[in-house]
């Protein structure tokens, strides 16, 4: 199969098959590395697969601003994992890749967060999904439209979603 229909195959397929969607931001040092790298380390011991990938963005800063600029992306993921032990997982990808936590949206190596999980609603102290800011947020929306283009938050879709913002800010690489 050509490269291309490879690629489309992948990002139809069934809703839900995938349990999980992870979105990966990070704006220090090699950004295309730092992605791949994450990617790597998150399916290393076979809990998480990934079934479809985003294509990688530049985006501008947002929230805090006087920052550089991002690599964002996103993975459709399966796994046995509960949202807790994805958590964990990611968290502990951003610890060993060097995460050094400063100022709240500061800038940073490596962000993996957890924007949904199956068709869980989550509000615990340390875990909200989906998350929370993702209609906010055309870097988020962008690479989410590319895994899984139906998903609807809240009844709206992400084209919906993405009609307030400014996604000229987010631009393939
Ligand atoms: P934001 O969450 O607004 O994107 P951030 O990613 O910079 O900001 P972090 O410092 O990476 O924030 O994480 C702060 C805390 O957010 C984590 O300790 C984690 O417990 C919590 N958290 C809550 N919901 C989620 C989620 N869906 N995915 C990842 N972390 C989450
Ligand atoms: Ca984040
Ligand atoms: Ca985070």
């Amino acid at each position: 199969m050509a490269k291309v229909e490879r690629e489309a195959a992948h990002l139809q397929g069934p809703a839900h098959a995938f349990d999980a969607i992870l979105g990966l931001g990070t704006n220090l040092g090699d950004r295309v590395h730092n992605i791949e790298e994450a990617i790597r380390r998150l399916t290393a011991d076979g809990s998480i697969r990934v079934v479809a990938r985003s294509k990688l963005y530049r985006s501008a800063p947002w929230g805090v601003t006087d920052q550089d600029w991002f690599v964002n992306a996103c993975v459709a993921v399966q796994t046995g994992l509960s949202p807790h032990a994805l958590l964990k997982q990611c968290q502990t990808v951003e610890n060993d890749m060097g995460r050094v936590r400063t100022r709240r949206w500061g800038p940073r190596i490596i962000d993996v967060d957890i924007l949904t999980f199956r068709d869980l609603e989550i509000a615990d102290s340390d875990l909200t999904v989906p998350h929370p800011l993702i209609a906010e947020r055309a870097f988020v929306l962008v690479p989410l439209k590319d895994v899984a283009p139906e998903l609807k938050l809240n009844g709206r879709t992400i084209d919906a979603m993405l009609e307030k913002l400014d996604s000229r800010e987010v631009q393939p690489i």
